[in-house]
């Protein structure tokens, strides 16, 4: 995996960032650098962000560290557990969610943040919402795209100017699949 900007510290990479919920209750460290950056204009992210799109950077699962604050059942105070896999830790307060036959989507049980996006066709890849990285960093050297622009809002007219790749849809490369 390419480091974004080397060690010139002048284009940064998310590889080693961190991030969370807009409240802190779920937070995640990145291990690896981000395969994309992709504004999605569908109706799906419109509806469960309430923005004109969300962006999404994509990740392999096993470069993110999930950490949680779960209540103390004694004393209410926060007590620290961490896990890398979301679906088996029942104290888990990233909500996961079935949003369609084939996707999944995580938020935050506590503020409602949206967090992340997996498709069932692609279980080993995460999509990570942008904004919730904590860290400034540029998402230069990276593919970005945006797509779904055939949902695009009426009233948002924006573009990413750097984007490589505008579709109305998916990718002709993403293989939508679907768990019964
Ligand atoms: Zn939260
Ligand atoms: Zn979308």
């Amino acid at each position: 995996m390419t480091s974004i900007g080397g060690t010139t510290g002048k284009s940064k990479d998310v590889s080693g960032k961190i991030g969370s919920c807009f409240c802190g209750a779920v937070r995640f460290t990145i291990s690896s650098a981000p395969n994309s950056l992709t504004h999605c204009h569908c109706v799906t992210c419109r509806k469960f962000s309430g923005a004109p799109f969300v962006t999404w950077t994509n990740f392999p699962v096993s470069a993110i560290t999930w950490n949680f604050d779960t209540p103390s059942p004694s004393t209410g105070n926060a007590t620290a557990a961490s896990t890398t896999n979301i679906k088996s830790d029942a104290a888990s307060l990233l909500k996961i969610v079935k949003v369609s036959d084939i996707a999944e989507r995580g938020f935050c049980q506590e503020c409602g943040s949206p967090l992340t996006i997996r498709y069932f066709c692609e279980p080993d890849v995460m999509s990570v919402a942008a904004a919730a990285i904590n860290d400034e960093w540029e998402g230069k050297a990276i593919h970005r795209k945006e797509i779904f622009l055939e949902q695009r809002a009426a009233w948002w007219k924006g573009l990413d100017p750097q984007a490589q790749d505008r579709l109305e849809g998916f990718s002709p490369s993403f293989k939508v699949c679907s768990v019964l």
